[in-house]
């Protein structure tokens, strides 16, 4: 049984709120025990990460700064194996993802965040005065201050360092609220911190739920300069108006219910492969994931028969073990969810393709298994069509024009992102362009460049992050004029 320390001022300690378990997906076993900061202890983690601020990290150079930062992702993978078991442990997520995509991305947003703040430019402008002598702007990037970071559970240590990572490197401190669901990684980074030699009161981490817990203690408190979040929209939409109190900025990232699109040109095995991950992969429980699909009918009953062998190919077990390609969802509340929408399709009518159900897994009876799942044949105003459902499945619709792809694509409240699979060059720049989505994919999934602006439109987020683009959330932006 592990007990889950908050981390504050540097040191693990541990919470006064309310106790409650912390469940192993796979078997359902309590594995351990997170007892939740109250308010004084927010109040506290607050109070330090001010005072570092002014403290030895605000007077560091930004040269020893990024050295540390540089040092935190080393620490990372010194640890590497730990992190690992952490993190699978916690979310019950395979090794095989949790290996080559949340750990090592969950240590090189730091390298790549420190690459960032080394080349930062601002501009400058000279202007002419009455008197001739004309005067010099320029601009200068400080620190926001103390951000609160309010994390998810589907990829715990890569979603909190890509804000940990480019808030530190601004010189912020930060104040992290872990999932409820996934503490470990968390607390675990309190250990890297302190063993690079980074001061104390920089990372705090405070543990407990949202509403009436840590989360709102830390959001709702207007000593905190910035708040950064990734959850649910409806999460999102409780933080913004935490937010309005004390008029502190937000960068949201919320869900998606992304639509990917199949014209009958596309490259047929490049697309199945694709695609597939982008519906199954971590269990569908990505927000970047594909829950609607719009194919075009000649080529539909090919994609139907290629993606339910997809969906057929998922190995459940033992997550340690390489050979597993599929895990639980994160818990029992989310698998009732999930398959309440389950439910929810068989009695709309829909044509089950592949899954439909619970899984059973033999040996790991506890676990919160759930069927990769496609459908067919619900109409467009569907629940299951409409809302995230944040599971391993979607759902396969016809089209004939590219008008109408375009147009069932962008009939969503959600605006994340879009993947468009087509070998006509044209079509591709066309339909990318006119889809209304933060990140438009063309023959590709998750194809990730760190510089690149990363967010949602519509209800899935406000702001973006990602290279240049976190460093004007992280800092806030001055101009100094000097009359010459
Ligand atoms: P969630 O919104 O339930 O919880 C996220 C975090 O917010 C948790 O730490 C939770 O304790 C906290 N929280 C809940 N209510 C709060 C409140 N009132 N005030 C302050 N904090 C509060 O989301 P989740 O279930 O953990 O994650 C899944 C969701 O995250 C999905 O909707 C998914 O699409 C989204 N997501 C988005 C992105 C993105 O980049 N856009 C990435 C990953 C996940």
């Amino acid at each position: 049984m592990t007990e889950y320390l908050n981390f504050i001022d540097g040191r693990h300690v541990a919470g006064r709120g309310p106790a409650f378990a912390n469940h192993f997906p796979t078997t359902g076993e309590v594995i351990g025990e997170i007892r939740s900061a109250d308010r004084d202890q927010v109040d506290e983690a607050v109070g330090a990460a001010r005072r570092a601020l002014k403290g030895p990290w605000g007077r560091m150079s930004l040269a020893e700064r990024v050295g540390l930062i540089r040092k935190l992702a080393d620490g990372i993978n010194a640890r590497f194996d730990e992190f690992l078991a952490a993190e699978i442990r916690d979310t019950g997520k395979p090794r095989s993802i949790a290996s080559h995509i949340d750990i090592p991305r969950g240590a090189a947003n730091f390298n790549v965040f420190a690459d960032q703040v080394m080349t930062l430019a601002t501009e400058s402008f000279e202007m002419a005065t009455p008197d001739g002598a004309g005067a010099l702007n320029y601009a200068v990037r400080d620190p926001r201050g103390v951000i609160g970071v309010i994390c998810p559970w589907n990829l715990p240590l890569l979603l909190m360092t890509w804000k940990v990572a480019p808030a530190l490197a601004c010189g912020n401190t930060v104040v992290v609220k872990p999932s409820e669901e996934t503490p470990a990684t968390a607390t675990l980074l309190g250990e890297v911190m302190n063993a690079v030699g980074i001061p104390p009161g920089v990372y705090n981490v405070v543990h407990g739920h949202g509403v009436g817990s840590a989360g709102e203690y830390l959001t709702q408190h207007t000593d905190v300069d910035g708040i950064t979040f990734t959850g649910e929209t409806r999460t999102g939409e409780a933080i913004m108006a935490a937010a309005a109190k004390g008029v502190r900025p937000v960068s949201l990232e919320m869900g998606g219910k992304n639509a990917g699109i199949i014209f009958d040109d596309a490259d047929f095995e490049k697309t199945m492969e694709g695609i597939g991950r982008a519906c199954f992969a971590n269990t569908g429980q990505v927000c970047l994931g594909t829950e609607r699909i719009y194919v075009q009918r000649g080529i539909f009953d090919r994609v139907a028969e290629g993606l339910a062998a997809k969906a057929a190919a998922y190995r459940f077990g033992d997550p340690f073990d390489p050979a597993t390609t599929m895990g639980t969802v994160i818990s029992a509340k989310h698998r009732a969810k999930v398959l309440g929408y389950y439910d929810r399709a068989r009695e709309g009518g829909a044509t089950i393709l592949a899954g439909g159900g619970a899984a059973g897994v033999k040996g790991y009876e506890g676990g919160y298994w759930v069927q990769p799942t496609v459908w067919t044949g619900l109409p467009e105003d569907s629940p299951v069509i409409r809302d995230e459902i944040f599971g391993p499945c979607t759902h396969l619709q016809p089209f004939d024009t590219e008008e109408e792809a375009i147009a069932l694509a962008n009939d969503s409240r959600y605006g994340l992102a879009t993947s468009i699979w087509t070998e006509g060059l044209g079509r591709a720049h066309r339909v990318a362009r006119q889809i209304d989505v933060g990140i438009a994919w063309v023959n590709c999934w998750f194809l990730r460049d760190l510089r690149t602006p990363f967010g949602g439109a519509k209800a899935s987020g406000i702001g973006r992050e990602g290279g240049v683009h976190s460093m004007e959330f992280y800092t806030e932006l001055r101009n100094i004029c000097i009359k010459l």
